[in-house]
Order: structure tokens, then C-alpha cells, then sequence
């Protein structure tokens, strides 16, 4: 998927922007939001799926100072990961401690204190954290605190940019946007609608069970996952402009 291209619609001017420059641009409209006003903290949060995945999956955040680091990955569940109730938790790389099999207690009440932190006392300018979802087929993201400002955020997080449906067509006939994935199968595993008719008379498990839907996720295929629950209209295929 390396050759995909990666873009996303800022939140104040609409205009698109490749994932490499949104982040600055969007820092552009943030530094004008907070001119001249002084009423909380908040950050700007660049996330991003793990590079080893594909790395062209990203979210930038606005988020409040007040707001809870369970306010996050409860944004992440709702936008990219829940499937059934799995596990989640923030790790600092920084101060990534080692837990034998013994202290799973101090590992989970560690985990548990920095849900329940609010932002401001744990993020700062330029730190970076490991969000990591489901300890079994793990979902790892990669955040980034791009920048710092003195305003509040109402409603506690606004989505700021999303990437647009990445460009996921059909391995059979190339030419349609891919609607279904294999699970079970290695190549090719993407199908449009006709072609998964077709791919469904020789795989047996893709009737069963292995058949899931193309979401704008990088847990898209994994576990249940079958989409988010909030933003879904870009939570969709591939559509040719
Ligand atoms: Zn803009
Ligand atoms: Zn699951
Ligand atoms: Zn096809
Ligand atoms: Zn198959």
C-alpha cells in the first residue's frame, strides 16, 4: 500500500492537504484561534497507525487540557478501534518500565492512573506516546504532541483532520474500489462487489467468517472490526473524485 496517497481535509478551511503538511497547516489556523486569548490549555495531538502497519492512517486532534487521557481512547475506540471491549493503555516509550509476569497488578494500576490523568498534567510539546488497543491482535498508534496553546476547546475534542478513504482497489479487476477484504487469504485479498460474489464460490472460510468490510481504519480487518461508530461518512471506500 506504499504508493497510496495519503490526504486530509482541514477542520476551519476545508482545503486538502497531503498527510505530510496538514499538521503545520493546521497549526497556522490554531495559532490564530488562540491570538489574544487566555482561557485553558490545550494541545494538538497528531496520531498515527504504526509504520510496520502502513503508516498512512492519521487523526489530528485538538484537545482540551481539562480533558481525561480516557477521553482519547475513547475517541480512538469510537473513530478507529472498538470491536468487542478489548484492553487498551498509553505507554510513554520514554519511561517504558519492564514488567515480569508477576507485576500484571502494578502494570494495570499504572496503565489505570494515566487514564485517569487529565491532559495537561501528562502531555507536553513535542512528547511522544504508544496508544496500543487489544493486547492480543494489538492495534498500535503512534502520538505526537505537535503543539501547546492557551485557549480551551469546547466540547473537550474536536477532530481537526481525518485521512479521506485511502485508495483501496480491487486486486481482481483493478478497476472498482475494493468494498471487502479476505481475512484468510494473502493475494489477492481486496474485491469490489462483484469480484467478492466471485471469490466467495472458492474460499470457504470468506462465507464463514473472513469476510469483513473495507473501513477507513487501520484496524480495518482485524478481530471484528467493522467500522467506527462517530465521523462515518468518511469512514467509507475509496471514491474516485
Ligand atoms: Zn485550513
Ligand atoms: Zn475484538
Ligand atoms: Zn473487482
Ligand atoms: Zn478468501
Amino acid at each position: 500500500m506504499s504508493a497510496i496517497n495519503s490526504v486530509g481535509k482541514c477542520f476551519f478551511c476545508n482545503a486538502e492537504f497531503k498527510k505530510a503538511g496538514i499538521t503545520r497547516h493546521l497549526n497556522t489556523h490554531l495559532v490564530k484561534e488562540s491570538k489574544g486569548r487566555n482561557n485553558g490549555t490545550s494541545f494538538h495531538i497528531r496520531i498515527e497507525d504504526d509504520p510496520r502497519s502502513g503508516g498512512l492512517f492519521f487523526l489530528n486532534l485538538w484537545v482540551d487540557g481539562d480533558s481525561l487521557m480516557s477521553d482519547i481512547d475513547d475517541f480512538l475506540r469510537k473513530i478507529w478501534l472498538e470491536c468487542c471491549g478489548h484492553l487498551s493503555a498509553f505507554i510513554n516509550p520514554k519511561e517504558k518500565k519492564r514488567y515480569s509476569m508477576f507485576d500484571i497488578d502494578e502494570m494495570q494500576s499504572d496503565a489505570e492512573e494515566i487514564m485517569d490523568s487529565a491532559t495537561k498534567g501528562m502531555l507536553i510539546k513535542g512528547m511522544k506516546l504508544t496508544h496500543e488497543y487489544d493486547f492480543g491482535s494489538t492495534t498500535t498508534l503512534l502520538l505526537t504532541v505537535s503543539e501547546q496553546f492557551p485557549v480551551a476547546v469546547p466540547g473537550g475534542i474536536i477532530l481537526l483532520s481525518r485521512n479521506e478513504p485511502l485508495e483501496i482497489m480491487c486486486e481482481v479487476c483493478k478497476s472498482a474500489s475494493a468494498t471487502t477484504i479476505c481475512t484468510t487469504c494473502y493475494d489477492p485479498n481486496t474485491f469490489c462487489k462483484k469480484c467478492a460474489k466471485q471469490h466467495a464460490k472458492t474460499c470457504e472460510d470468506f462465507a464463514d467468517y473472513s469476510a469483513m468490510p473495507v473501513v477507513n481504519s487501520p484496524r480495518m480487518g482485524i478481530c471484528g472490526y467493522d467500522g467506527g461508530t462517530i465521523d462515518k461518512k468518511r469512514d467509507g471506500i475509496f471514491v474516485k473524485k
